[in-house]
C-alpha cells in the first residue's frame, strides 16, 4: 500500500481542481475530495496526495478555521506527511482573514513554528517582489481585484496585509528577492534566521519560475506550505528526491463508452464562444429559465430530448445566453430565482442522464458544477489528463461510475468542449 504524501485543503472548488492538475502534471497521483471530507477513509484507494476543495474563502472566519482543520486532521489521519493549504494567487481574502487565521490554526495543528507563504506565479502574471503582489505590470491594489465583489484587495503589501490577518503583526516576514535568487540552500538559511526572530510566516518574493523551483525545494521539511499552485509545482519533486514518489508516466483513466453530454450553465463570455463552437457540429438544446419556471416546458421533456439525440454523438445542454436574455430573466423571475431554476434543472438533467446511460459528462460553471457534483452524489474524484492548463479529466471513484471534466465558465479556449472530446477517445 502506498502512503499519501501530500494532504491539500483549498479555500475554493475551482482552486483545488487547478492544484490537482498541477500535481498530477508532475507526477503525482491526485484525489480530489469534494466538500469537507467526512469520515470516510481512503484505504480503498491509493494516491500520493489529495485535495480537499471547501469552500471557505469567503465564509464566515470561525467557519473558515474550523472547516479547514477538520479537512487537515482528516488529511493527517490518511498519513499525509506534508499539508498544504492552497488559496488563490491574488491572496484574495478580506482584513478579517481568511488566509491568515486558517494558516495560524493550521500551524498550531501541525505543531511546528514556521510555514510559508508564496501565492507568486510569475508565468501567470503573478509576482512577489519585497513582499508586494504583482498582477502582471500592476500592483494588486491597482490591479482589477481592487473593485472584486467579495474580496476587494487594496493593500498589494502582503507583510503587511497578512501581518493585519493574523494574531501578531511582527508574526509576518520577508524571504527577500536576493535571497531567493540565490537558490534553496540561501532561502532556508534565511528561514532558520526568521524562525529565530520569533517569525512564523514568511511571505517569499519570486519574480520567475525558477524562484519557485528554489523555494519548494526548500521547503521540504516543513510540516506545513502555503501558497498558490505555482510552488506546488516543485513539490512532488522533493518526494521523488527522497524515493517515496516514484517516477510516473502521465496521468491515464478509462474510457467509460457510452454517450457524452456536455452542460453549460455559465454565460461568461469564454463560455458563450464554446458553446457557439460546438453547437456548429452537435446536437444543442437551450434551457430557458422562463419556460422552466412555471411555463410550458419541463426538465424532464429537455432530457426526453437529449434522450433522443444521444445516439447520435455528443448532447450539448446549455443555458448560456447574452447579458440582455440573463437581464430579462432575472427581471422576469428575480436574480435567485432565475439561478436556481437555471442550476436546479441541470441537477435534474444530470441525474436524469445517468439514468440514460451517460457517464460522461463535461460541464461548465462553478456554481453549475458544484450543482451537478451534488445531484449526482460525487465525493471523491480521481485527477486525470489535462484538457486545458487547469482542467483535467477525472474521474468518480464510486457509485455512479462518471468521468467528468468540471471548467470555471472564464477558462478555456473557443473549442475547449471539442478539444475534451478528442482527449477522451485519445486516453
Ligand atoms: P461561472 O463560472 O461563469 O460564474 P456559474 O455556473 O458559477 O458560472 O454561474 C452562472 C450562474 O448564472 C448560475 O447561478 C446559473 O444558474 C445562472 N444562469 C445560467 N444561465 C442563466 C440564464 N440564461 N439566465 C439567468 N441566469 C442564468
Amino acid at each position: 500500500m502506498r502512503s499519501l504524501l501530500l494532504g491539500a485543503v483549498a479555500d475554493d472548488v475551482t482552486g483545488a481542481t487547478d492544484l490537482g492538475s498541477m500535481l498530477s502534471r508532475n507526477g503525482m497521483d491526485v484525489i480530489q475530495v469534494l466538500g469537507p471530507p467526512g469520515k470516510e477513509s481512503t484505504d480503498d484507494v491509493e494516491a500520493d496526495a489529495i485535495v480537499c476543495a471547501l469552500k471557505t474563502r469567503t465564509a464566515p472566519r470561525e467557519q473558515a478555521v474550523e472547516e479547514s482543520l477538520a479537512a487537515a486532521r482528516w488529511l493527517m489521519a490518511q498519513g499525509a506527511k506534508q499539508l498544504f493549504f492552497k488559496y488563490c494567487s491574488t491572496f484574495d481574502s478580506t482584513e478579517a482573514g481568511n488566509i491568515g487565521p486558517v494558516a495560524e490554526a493550521l500551524l498550531d495543528l501541525v505543531d511546528e513554528d514556521l510555514a510559508v507563504v508564496c501565492p507568486a506565479y510569475p508565468e501567470n502574471g503573478r509576482t512577489v517582489f519585497q513582499g508586494h503582489l504583482f498582477v502582471g505590470n500592476r500592483l494588486l491594489s491597482e490591479s482589477g481585484m481592487r473593485h472584486h465583489p467579495l474580496t476587494p484587495m487594496t493593500d498589494a503589501n502582503l507583510v503587511r496585509f497578512l501581518g493585519r490577518q493574523c494574531r501578531r503583526p511582527e508574526s509576518v516576514g520577508l524571504v527577500p528577492y536576493e535571497v531567493v535568487d540565490r537558490g534553496a540552500g540561501a532561502i532556508r538559511a534565511w528561514l532558520a534566521k526568521l524562525r529565530a526572530r520569533g517569525v512564523r510566516f514568511a511571505l517569499v518574493d519570486a519574480t520567475k519560475a525558477d524562484h519557485l523551483w528554489s523555494a519548494a525545494t526548500a521547503v521540504s521539511d516543513l510540516r506545513l506550505v502555503t501558497g498558490g499552485s505555482g510552488i506546488a509545482r516543485g513539490l512532488p519533486a522533493n518526494f521523488r528526491r527522497t524515493d517515496e514518489l516514484p517516477e510516473r508516466i502521465e496521468a491515464r483513466l478509462p474510457a467509460l463508452g457510452g454517450p457524452v453530454a456536455v452542460l453549460a450553465g455559465s454565460c461568461s463570455e469564454a463560455t458563450r464562444a464554446q458553446v457557439g463552437v460546438m453547437a456548429t457540429r452537435h446536437t444543442a438544446l437551450a434551457l430557458d429559465p422562463i419556460a422552466l419556471a412555471g411555463g410550458p416546458e419541463t426538465v424532464d421533456e429537455i432530457v426526453g430530448r437529449a434522450r433522443a439525440a444521444l445516439g447520435q454523438g455528443p448532447v450539448l445542454i446549455h443555458s448560456s445566453a447574452a447579458p440582455e436574455q440573463v437581464e430579462a430573466a432575472q427581471q422576469a423571475l428575480g436574480r435567485d430565482k432565475a439561478g436556481e431554476t437555471v442550476e436546479a434543472a441541470f441537477g435534474k438533467v444530470a441525474s436524469g442522464l445517468v439514468e440514460s446511460g451517460v457517464r460522461t459528462f463535461v460541464v461548465a460553471g462553478g456554481e453549475t458544477s458544484g450543482r451537478v457534483a451534488a445531484a449526482l452524489g460525487l465525493r471523491r474524484l480521481r485527477i486525470g489528463p489535462e484538457i486545458e492548463p487547469g482542467v483535467p479529466w477525472t474521474l468518480h471513484i464510486g457509485d455512479p461510475e462518471v468521468r467528468i471534466a468540471f471548467k470555471s465558465g472564464n477558462f478555456g479556449s473557443d473549442d475547449f468542449f471539442l478539444k475534451a472530446l478528442e482527449i477522451l477517445e485519445e486516453s
